[in-house]
């Protein structure tokens, strides 16, 4: 049985701070995470952790650093590396423009592997730990997402995206080989190691109705598969699916109608939605992936996080790279928390920032018994950040007289610079100081 041993400031939650406020983390400023077989063994005061230690035990100590569980990226698309920072679009057009030509290279399986080795390195020098991605149309696509997420040993959904109208041809799929391939991906990869495939029907536009039904169904039939798709970003997207669904309520209607909401959905943005909307993502225990430097970037609005949180719905952050502008989580946190300045001065506080992109991710994507904690049992996917990663953060630290108000400094001012290390089921992957990536 392997033994890893961790020491530093350690801050986890346990419960939503916006229910529990100061009882939903878990704070040892001078701390001690024991790891066993990739699996968070014991996590505590070091003053009450060291003397039942195995004498002699080797340790990695991280002083002036804080360690905190790996982050959680609940949508992403890693094909759309290459186009982050695309000037000048909205949605619509953005998809047409950068999008879909980017995503056309994706049949060759070369050029899928070298461009997800890229984004799972981008993705663990943030300290990102898990996420949920979008691949594209084409399966070579998947098959790389999962071959090098496996090869990294990470806990991650993907998806063969289903698209098969208001698309260019080389892009758009066939409807029944759709549901076949989606399936065969579903055989091959879902619940192994530690991958899940997530029924990725791209949005309700690019789908006929009857893959719209195909893409239900793939979702009811194999248990503990995941369903991710974009509802209510942009206006002129929520008329456009008015004018193709015209008999359903609403946008989110469209999903609920083919059997698309439920426990493992995930829906990116939701920021168009009325009360039913959101009183039907709570009913049905729908997540909402809220991705704000994508909403600020392509000019979609803005995230009404209290209104999620007044109805239930599970909400957790996520980059939407290529339209998000950074893979950090910690500027992620950055920009959700301007949104929410903006949409009626809501106070997104560092703790529930953290929440949101810790435990609060992994109970809205229902894995919450693996991942986003440090309780015994859970495993050990961590981020250690350097509270002098810069000049500016290590000043400002200084006059910060409370945990809030250092994490709160962190998540404004940190980005892959403050992430001093990356550990995946009690291993560590990335080091910034040695700039390099164990494999
Ligand atoms: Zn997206």
């Amino acid at each position: 049985m392997s033994n890893t041993l961790l020491r530093g400031e350690i801050v986890y939650f346990i419960d939503d701070p916006a229910q529990k406020g100061e009882a939903a983390h878990i704070h040892h400023a001078d701390g001690i995470i024991w790891i066993k077989d990739g699996k968070i063994h014991q996590c505590g005061d070091a003053a009450t952790i060291l003397p039942t230690l195995p004498s002699n035990h080797p340790m990695t100590h991280y002083p002036h650093h804080l360690i905190l569980p790996g982050f959680i990226d609940a949508h992403v698309h890693y094909p759309q590396c290459d186009i982050i920072a695309s000037h000048g679009e909205q949605l619509l057009t953005w998809l047409n423009k950068y999008t879909f030509p980017t995503e056309a290279k994706f049949t060759d399986y070369s050029h899928a592997e070298q461009v997800a080795a890229f984004f799972f390195t981008q993705a663990l020098r943030n300290g990102t730990t898990s996420l949920a991605s979008f691949c594209t149309s084409a399966p070579a696509s998947v098959t790389a997402f999962f071959d090098l997420a496996q090869s990294h040993n990470m806990r991650v959904i993907g998806g063969k995206v289903m698209m098969d109208r208001h698309a260019p041809d080389y892009l758009r799929d066939e409807t029944e080989q759709s549901y076949d391939d989606s399936a065969a991906l579903i055989e091959k990869y879902h619940e192994k190691w530690r991958l899940h495939y997530g029924v990725t029907p791209r949005f309700a536009p690019t789908s006929t109705p009857r893959q719209m039904q195909l893409a239900g169904k793939l979702f009811q039939a194999y248990p503990g598969v995941y369903l991710q798709s974009h509802v209510a970003e942009n206006l002129d997207e929520v008329t456009w699916v008015r004018e193709l669904y015209p008999t359903a309520r609403s946008y989110l209607d469209v999903y609920e109608e083919y059997g698309q909401l439920g426990r493992r959905s995930i829906m990116a943005h939701g920021i168009w939605l009325d009360e039913t909307d959101r009183a039907r993502l709570a009913a049905t225990g729908t997540a909402l992936a809220f991705c704000p430097t994508s909403n600020m970037f392509i000019g979609s609005g803005l995230f009404d996080l209290k209104a999620a949180q007044q109805h239930g719905i599970q909400v957790a952050m996520a980059t939407d790279v290529g339209g998000g502008t950074s893979f950090s989580l910690l500027q992620t946190l950055a920009a959700g928390y301007n949104v929410l300045q903006l949409n009626n001065h809501q106070s997104f506080t560092a703790f529930q920032g953290f929440y949101q992109a810790t435990l609060g991710a992994a109970r809205a994507l229902a894995l919450a018994d693996k991942i986003g904690s440090f309780t015994t049992g859970c495993e050990a996917d961590l981020v250690v950040l350097d509270y002098q990663a810069t000049p500016l953060l290590e000043r400002r630290l200084q006059t910060c007289a409370s945990l809030a108000e250092r994490l709160f400094a962190l998540m404004i001012l940190g980005d892959d610079r403050a992430v001093a290390a990356t550990w995946i089921m009690g291993r560590q992957v990335y080091a910034r100081d040695i700039s390099c990536l164990e494999n």
